[in-house]
């Protein structure tokens, strides 16, 4: 496949696919570029995206723009475009990347001696680091696991790697950005040093679960896959309406390993291992197939018969181990937990108004009008989470599982509680003291 660029226009931009699967196809661009795939891929004009389109999505009270929910697809921009054009135009904000107060960095500093701990506020480290809680903590991860001196990695590299990431996370999102990333990031790191674990993983496996974690929702446009569906979004047509964000995440994470040549030094084999045991790792995030993965590991437990020095079994309990982090915000204290259902719970009411304003369906569990977070928090942890951390704890009989195990508990009552009104507030208050913090 081609690297596409002709001169005089001003842009840059990369085409990258992998052979093996014609329907994959990656782009990366900045600026003006128009582009036409051999698998049908509709012609996109990508620099053509208003910028004021974009911001609908986000800021639907600054701009009001009638377009068509035939058009609403076009507004799902990259979040690369929104940024370049601003740089283009001159407006960009300068990079927080080395504006910090010495204090702050100092405190971020301390934090990172306890990133082990599940108390582990992200939300307060990403203040700590002026918003780079991702760079910060997973560059922080690689050289404490010592992937930096094992696999020989030029750290500028490493670090160029971590900033696209960071970037390509769309910060607008109420949820689905760089600190949920963070979040999931620092939980698989808690899991990987689980005992039962952390005997058998090997600097690979270490390395290809952080680098799962901190890409796993690369580019997530804020909205779900059934928006995307239902709008004709191309993403929806070029993975064929199946797990169509995940696949979007895995090809973003490649694009962007190939782009920092962080592994450029490696075999061309390793680095083809690296790019598919990564995509089996972000497709199990996939929440629509967890009875899938989860009865293959139920029955793995039932039969007593996983083996962690058979790389595969080790991968699915890797799989599971990031299944686990990124559905482990009821497992959190109520007060991280919290803030996490409030920031899902306005992503999914922001998706739910714009489908309303375009007159689409609304999705579940986005009806701002007939929906309360108690109630999506409740259904969110009892037919998924429970299940889940139920036979996680199965697998890994630790301290940890027992401690996430127990704020699920309390968190679900504090989520009653609210929900039976005042008196049922005093109920889950006292459960919770009972409970210590
Ligand atoms: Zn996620």
């Amino acid at each position: 496949m081609a690297k596409k660029a002709s001169a005089g226009q001003l842009r840059r931009g990369a085409i990258s696919y992998d052979s093996s699967d014609q329907t994959a196809l990656y782009i990366r661009m900045l600026g003006d570029v128009r582009v036409r795939s051999r698998a049908g891929f509709e012609t996109e004009r990508r620099g053509s995206h208003p910028y004021i389109d974009f911001r609908i999505f986000h800021s639907p009270s600054e701009v009001e723009v009638s377009v068509s929910a035939r058009n609403i697809r076009r507004l799902l921009s990259f979040q690369r475009y929104l940024r370049s054009s601003r740089f283009f135009r001159g407006t960009t904000t300068s990079s927080s990347l080395n504006i910090l107060d010495d204090d702050y960095s100092g405190q971020a500093k301390c934090m990172l001696e306890k990133v082990g701990n599940w108390n582990f506020d992200i939300f307060l480290f990403d203040r700590l680091t002026n918003g780079n809680s991702l760079v910060t903590l997973a560059f922080h991860l690689f050289n404490l696991h010592g992937l930096i001196d094992y696999f020989n990695l030029d750290t500028m590299k490493l670090r160029r790697f971590l900033v696209l990431v960071q970037e390509d996370y769309h910060s607008q999102n109420p949820y689905h950005n760089a600190v949920h990333a963070a979040d999931v990031t620092q939980a698989m790191h808690c899991y990987l040093r689980e005992p039962k674990l952390a005997k058998f993983v090997t600097p690979w496996d270490i390395m290809l679960s952080l680098i799962a974690a901190a890409t796993h929702d690369l580019d997530h446009p804020g909205v779900n896959q059934p928006f995307l569906i239902k709008t004709n979004h191309y993403l929806a047509t070029l993975y064929k309406n199946t797990s169509v964000l995940e696949n979007h995440h895995w090809r973003s994470a490649v694009g962007l390993l190939r782009e920092s040549g962080l592994f450029s030094h490696m075999p061309l084999e390793s680095r083809q291992q690296m790019e598919a045991q990564l995509g089996a790792l972000i497709l199990a995030t996939d929440i629509s197939r967890q009875n899938d993965y989860l009865a293959l590991f139920r029955a793995h437990l039932d039969r007593g018969d996983l083996c962690l020095e058979n790389a595969g079994h080790r991968h699915l309990v890797l799989q599971m181990a990031l299944k686990c982090a990124d559905i482990c915000n009821p497992c959190r204290t109520w007060e991280l937990s919290k803030q996490w259902s409030e920031k899902v719970t306005e992503e999914f009411f922001h998706q739910g108004d714009t489908e309303k304003k375009y007159c689409l369906t609304v999705s579940p569990f986005c009806d701002r009008q007939s929906e309360s977070i108690a109630n999506i928090q409740i259904g969110f942890m009892t037919y998924l989470v429970e299940p889940l951390f139920t036979e996680w704890a199965r697998f890994s009989d630790s301290k940890l599982s027992q401690t996430m195990l127990g704020h699920l508990g309390r968190n679900k009552a504090g989520w009653k509680g609210l929900q039976r009104g005042p008196a049922g507030r005093e109920d889950a208050r006292a459960a919770r003291a009972e409970a210590g913090p």
